[in-house]
C-alpha cells in the first residue's frame, strides 16, 4: 500500500479496534484465519460472490471537506413556513455540552437505572415541563414526531373505548397536513374511519370515539374549543389537542380547556430544524390513561438505602413488550432531543420562556398590523405566532421573497407566515417590504408594542396558571451553573466514553467524532423540511447516494428513508407488503408468521399494520422449527401475507434453513420481511436480498453508527425488491404522492440530518472497511465466547460451534446453585465499571453480549475478566464461603457513600466491593445510587419533579 492509499484507509483502523490483534485472538478461538472463522459461521449458500459496489474509503479530512462542499448546495433562507417546524436558538451551552458531547449522545436507553440517573433526571424534567405547560398530569419521555404522536393518541383512545365498538374519529380541517396524512395511514389498517371537517359545524354523535383539534391551528388561529370538547365528552368520546409548547407559555393550557391528551413537537425548544429532525414529540394525558400511554415514562422510586432514585416506570407496561397485545410499537424514541428541550426550559426558566413567547407574539402582531395597513387581509383575527394572509398576489410575493432569501408557506392561494424566536425587527421589516413592493408601495418602519400588550390572544386563552415553578427551572441562570448542572448529570451516566456497552441486538459501536461534526453546520441544521426543492440540493444528494448504498448493502432495489426508528421501519415495511397484496387484489392476505424469538416490536408493528400474528416455534437449538413453519404456512396459505424473521436470528446464529423458509413463504404467495437489527453480522458477506427476503429495515442507530442518544434518535429506513418499490411510503411534499400509500413520519426523510452520520460512516469505511467491520464484529464475539465458555454455559451456537456477532450466556443455573439471578450479575458488573449486556432477551435469565467491531482487545479482555471474576464470587457462594443473602452480588451496585460509610459491616471488604480488580483502580466509575426498588415506584407512580414540599415533609 502506498503512503496515500494508506492515508485513505486510515479510518478503518480507527473504527475497528482489533486490527493488529487478530492472530492472538484467532488462537484463543482455535481457528487459523478470519476467513476460516467466517466460513464456519456464515452458510455457503448465502455468501456474496462479489464485493460491495460502494466507493473506496476516504479519510476523515477528505470526508469533512466533501460534506462541506455538498452542504453548500443547500440554500440558507429565512424560514417562516412554520407547520410544526420553527427556527430556534440552541443555547451554546446546550449545543456544546449535550448535542456535541459523547457523554450524552452515546448513552443507551436507561434500562440499567443505577448508572443512568443523569438522563433519567433530565427526562423527568422533560415530563415535568410538558405536564406543566399542557396542564395534564402524566407525560411520557418523548415520541418520534408530532404526526406519529397524533396517531398514537388516536389509537390510545380507540383501544380505550374498544368495548363500545366505535370506529369514527373526527379530525378538524385545520390540523397540520402532515399530521392528517399520518393519521390516515395509521387509521386505515385497523379499521378506524377518519372524518375530516370544521369542528364548529361538526355533527358529533356517539359513533365517534374521539376527535383531534389543533391549538393554535394550522392557520394560526386560536379557536375556543371548550364547547366542542364538551360535546365530544357528552358522547363519551375523547379529545386530543395538538399544541405548541412556546404558545402555551402565554395560552391557557389544553388541560384547563378540557382536552384528554395534548401532544406536539418540542423542536422549537432549542433543537435545530435539520430538514425534518431529529426532534422530540411530547404527549401528556389524564391519569386514566397512565397504563395505556405509548412510549416510556420516567418515574420516581427509592434505592436499597431508601434514597430517591429514578427509573423507567411500569416497564412491563411498555407497549411493545406486550407483543401482539400491544397498541403501540414505540421502542427507540427521541431521548437526546427531549433532553435538549428540557435543558432549554431549565436554562430559560418560566420567565425566560414567557419573554421569548411574548417577543414572538409582539412581532407577529406588529406584522399583522403593518400588512393590514398596507391593505392586505389577515384571515385569522386571533393568533400567537402565525398569520394567514389572503387576497395577495401569490406569484409576485413568492418571487420577491425568494429574491430576498425568504420562505413563506403557500396554501390554496393564501400565504402563511410563522414568526419564531430567531426573528428580529429587521427581519420583520424585510417581510413588510416584500408585501409593499408587491403592491408597488414603500414601508418606512414597523411599530411595536414593546410593553407586550397582546390584543390578538382572546381573553379565554390568556394563561393565568403557573408553570415550571420547580427549583430546577429557576436555579441555573448563569452559564457556569448551567454547564455544571449538565456535567453533574452526565457524571452519573455510563456512556461509551467510560467503557464498552455490550448490549446484544443493539450494536453499540463507535460513533466517530468526524461523523458527528457536520450536524452542527448551519447548512445542514437550518433547513426546513418543507423548503422548496430547489433549496435542498445538498440533502437531495446525500439522500440519493445513501439510498443507493443501502440498497446495495441489502441487495435490494429501492429504499425509503422515512421511518424514524427500527420499529417504524417494521411498520412501514409491513404496510408496503399490505399495499402490494391489496394492489394485486389479495385483500385477505393478512396473516403474518413470526418466530417465538422475535423482538417484541415485530408483533406490535404487525398488529398496527392490521395483520394477524401467528407464532412459529423454535427448536431446542434455537433454530426456527421448519416443520412448524411449513405447517402454519400451509394452514394459512390463502391468507398468508408473509413472515417476519431476524437474521442472523435473535439468538445470534446464521440458520442454514433461512433460504428454505423464504421459499416456503413465497410458495404460499407471501412476502418475507427481514428485521435488519442484526445487519452488523451481514454487511459485505451476505444480504437480505441474497437470502431471499423482499423487504428489510435497517437500524441506522445500530449498524450504521448513529448514536443511541440515551434512547433515540434513530432511523429505520426500509429497503425493498423492485416489485415492492411502488408501495413504499410517500409524503405530501412528494410531487408523486397522488394515491395514498401513506406517510409514516411527519417529514419525508424522517430525521434527515442524522443521515449524514451513516453517510459518513459508509464513505470513510468504503466497501473494504464495511466488510472488515463485519468480520471483526464476528471475530470479537467469538473471541469473548472462547474466553467465557469454560466458566459459563453459552446458549445456542451454529453447527460449527461459532456464534455470529453476539452470543447468549445462560445465567439460570446460578439460581439453584447460589441463589444468584441475572439481575445480580448485571448490577455487580457496574461495580466493575461496565454496563450489563442485554438482559433476558431473547431468553429470560440470560445475558446477550455483542462487543461490536469498535472495541479493542484490551477492553474485551477487561470485560471478560470482570465476568470471570464475578463467576468466582458466585463460586464462593456455591461453596458456602460467602453468605447467600449478604454478598457482593446481592448488594450490588456499591455506591461511594456506602463504601466510605463509617458503619460498613459487610462480610467482605470495602476493596472487594468497589475495586474488585486491578484495572478498576485506574478508572473507577461510581454508580450514583444503590439498587433501585422498581415495585415501590410502580405502586406510587410519580412522573414529574416532586414539589419541594415533598422533600420538606421528610425533614419534619
Ligand atoms: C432494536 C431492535 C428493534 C427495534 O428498533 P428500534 O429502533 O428501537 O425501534 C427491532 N428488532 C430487533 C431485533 C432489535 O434489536
Amino acid at each position: 500500500m502506498n503512503l496515500f492509499q494508506k492515508q485513505s484507509n486510515e479510518f478503518i483502523a480507527r473504527h475497528i479496534g482489533t486490527i493488529g490483534a487478530e492472530e492472538a485472538m484467532l488462537k484463543v478461538i482455535g481457528v487459523n484465519s478470519i476467513n476460516e472463522l467466517i466460513d464456519k459461521t456464515i452458510p455457503a449458500n448465502i455468501r456474496a460472490t462479489k464485493p460491495l459496489n460502494v466507493p473506496d474509503a476516504v479519510n476523515e479530512a477528505e470526508l469533512l471537506k466533501e460534506l462541506k462542499d455538498i452542504s453548500l448546495k443547500n440554500k440558507l433562507f429565512r424560514n417562516y413556513i412554520g407547520q410544526g417546524y420553527y427556527d430556534t436558538l440552541t443555547p451554546s451551552v446546550i449545543l456544546r455540552n449535550i448535542f456535541e458531547n459523547p457523554g450524552w449522545y452515546t448513552q443507551y436507553t436507561p434500562y440499567q437505572a443505577e448508572i443512568s440517573q443523569g438522563r433519567l433526571e433530565s427526562l423527568l424534567n422533560f415530563q415535568t415541563m410538558v405536564s406543566d405547560l399542557t396542564g395534564l398530569p402524566i407525560a411520557n419521555a418523548s415520541l418520534l414526531d408530532e404526526a406519529t404522536a397524533a396517531a398514537e393518541a388516536m389509537n390510545m383512545f380507540f383501544h380505550h373505548s374498544n368495548k363500545n365498538h366505535k370506529t369514527k374519529f373526527f379530525v378538524d380541517n385545520n390540523v397540520f397536513p402532515q399530521t392528517k396524512d399520518v393519521l390516515l395511514t395509521r387509521a386505515n389498517p385497523v379499521g378506524i374511519e377518519v372524518v375530516f371537517g370544521n369542528y364548529a359545524e361538526a355533527a358529533i354523535d356517539d359513533s365517534y370515539f374521539g376527535a383531534l383539534i389543533q391549538y393554535p391551528d394550522s392557520t394560526g388561529s386560536i379557536e375556543d374549543f371548550r364547547s366542542f370538547i364538551e360535546t365530544v365528552h357528552n358522547n363519551s368520546g375523547f379529545v386530543a389537542m395538538a399544541t405548541d409548547l412556546l404558545a402555551l407559555a402565554l395560552l391557557t393550557s389544553p388541560g384547563e380547556l378540557g382536552a384528554d391528551v395534548a401532544f406536539g413537537s418540542a423542536q422549537r425548544f432549542g433543537v435545530p430544524l435539520g430538514y425534518g429532525g431529529p426532534h422530540a414529540a411530547f404527549l401528556s394525558t389524564k391519569d386514566d390513561f397512565k397504563r395505556t400511554i405509548p412510549g416510556r415514562i420516567i418515574g420516581v422510586s427509592v434505592d436499597a438505602q431508601g434514597n430517591r432514585a429514578l427509573r423507567m416506570a411500569l416497564q412491563t407496561r411498555e407497549q411493545h413488550i406486550k407483543r401482539e397485545k400491544a397498541t403501540s410499537n414505540i421502542c427507540t424514541a427521541q431521548a437526546l432531543l427531549a433532553n435538549m428541550a428540557a435543558m432549554y426550559a431549565v436554562y430559560h426558566g418560566p420567565d425566560g420562556l414567557k419573554d421569548i413567547a411574548s417577543r414572538v407574539a409582539v412581532l407577529s402582531q406588529a406584522l399583522a398590523s403593518s400588512l393590514k395597513e398596507q391593505g392586505y387581509t389577515v384571515a385569522n383575527e386571533t393568533f400567537f405566532d402565525t398569520i394567514t394572509v389572503s387576497g395577495a398576489d401569490v406569484e409576485k410575493i413568492k418571487e420577491l421573497s425568494e429574491a430576498k432569501k425568504i420562505n413563506f408557506r403557500y396554501t390554496n392561494g393564501s400565504i402563511g407566515i410563522s414568526i419564531d424566536e430567531t426573528t428580529t425587527p429587521e427581519d420583520l421589516l424585510d417581510i413588510a417590504i416584500v408585501f409593499a413592493e408587491a403592491k408597488g408601495h414603500n414601508v418606512a418602519g414597523i411599530n411595536f408594542d414593546e410593553d407586550g400588550q397582546l390584543a390578538n390572544i382572546p381573553t379565554f386563552a390568556v394563561r393565568t396558571s403557573e408553570y415550571l415553578t420547580h427549583p430546577v427551572f429557576n436555579t441555573h441562570n448563569s452559564e457556569s451553573q448551567m454547564m455544571r448542572y449538565i456535567k453533574l448529570l452526565e457524571n452519573k451516566d455510563l456512556s461509551l466514553n467510560t467503557s464498552m456497552i455490550s448490549l446484544g441486538s443493539c450494536t453499540m459501536k463507535l460513533n466517530a467524532a468526524t461523523e458527528m461534526i457536520p450536524l452542527s453546520w448551519a447548512h445542514w441544521s437550518k433547513l426546513h423540511p418543507f423548503a422548496p426543492k430547489g433549496q435542498v440540493g445538498g440533502y437531495a444528494q446525500i439522500i440519493k447516494e445513501l439510498s443507493e448504498y443501502l440498497s446495495e448493502i441489502t441487495g435490494f432495489d429501492a429504499c425509503s428513508l422515512q421511518p424514524n426508528s427500527g420499529a417504524q421501519g417494521e411498520y412501514a415495511g409491513l404496510l408496503t407488503i399490505r399495499n402490494y397484496h391489496i394492489a394485486n387484489g389479495n385483500h385477505d392476505r393478512n396473516v403474518i408468521l413470526i418466530p417465538i424469538s422475535a423482538h417484541g416490536t415485530n408483533p406490535a408493528s404487525a398488529v398496527m399494520g392490521g395483520m394477524k400474528v401467528v407464532v412459529v416455534k423454535a427448536l431446542e437449538n434455537g433454530y426456527i422449527d421448519v416443520a412448524d413453519f411449513k405447517a402454519k404456512a400451509e394452514q394459512y396459505s390463502a391468507n398468508l401475507a408473509g413472515t417476519m424473521i431476524t437474521y442472523p436470528s435473535t439468538y445470534g446464529i446464521f440458520e442454514e434453513s433461512v433460504k428454505e423458509i423464504c421459499d416456503i413463504v413465497h410458495q404460499h404467495g407471501g412476502q418475507v420481511y427481514m428485521d435488519g437489527a442484526n445487519m452488523n453480522a451481514q454487511v459485505g458477506f451476505t444480504s437480505p436480498g441474497l437470502i431471499g427476503a423482499d423487504v428489510c429495515h435497517l437500524n441506522l442507530h445500530k449498524t450504521f453508527a448513529i448514536p443511541h442518544g440515551g434512547g433515540g434518535p434513530g432511523m429505520g429506513p426500509i429497503c425493498v425488491k423492485a416489485h415492492l418499490a411502488p408501495y413504499l411510503p410517500k409524503h405530501i411534499s412528494d410531487e408523486t404522492g397522488d394515491d395514498h400509500n401513506g406517510a409514516v413520519s411527519a417529514a419525508a426523510y424522517g430525521s434527515a440530518s442524522i443521515l449524514l452520520i451513516s453517510y459518513a460512516y459508509i464513505r470513510m469505511l468504503g466497501w473494504e472497511g464495511l466488510q472488515k467491520a463485519t468480520a471483526h464484529a464476528i471475530l470479537n464475539a467469538n473471541y469473548m465466547k472462547a474466553l467465557l465458555e469454560k466458566d459459563f454455559d453459552i446458549l445456542y451456537t451454529g453447527h460449527e460451534g461459532t456464534c455470529a456477532h453476539e452470543f447468549i450466556v445462560d445465567l439460570r443455573p446460578f439460581k439453584s446453585t447460589a441463589g444468584i439471578e441475572a439481575e445480580d450479575i448485571a448490577k455487580r458488573l457496574m461495580d466493575y465499571g461496565f454496563h450489563a449486556p442485554t438482559m433476558s432477551f431473547p431468553v429470560p435469565g440470560t445475558i446477550m453480549i455483542e462487543p461490536t467491531e469498535s472495541e479493542d482487545k484490551g477492553e474485551l479482555d477487561r470485560f471478560c475478566d470482570a465476568l470471570l471474576s464475578i463467576r468466582s464470587e458466585i463460586a464462593a457462594i456455591e461453596s458456602g464461603e460467602a453468605d447467600k443473602a449478604n454478598n457482593p452480588l446481592k448488594n450490588a451496585p456499591h455506591t461511594q457513600f456506602a463504601v466510605i460509610s463509617s458503619d460498613w459491616n459487610m462480610p467482605y471488604t470495602r476493596e472487594q466491593a468497589a475495586f474488585p480488580l486491578e484495572y478498576v483502580k485506574q478508572n473507577k466509575f461510581w454508580p450514583s445510587v444503590a439498587r433501585i426498588n422498581n415495585t415501590f415506584g410502580d405502586r406510587n407512580l410519580i412522573c414529574t419533579c416532586e414539589p419541594v414540599s415533598s422533600y420538606a415533609t421528610e425533614e419534619a
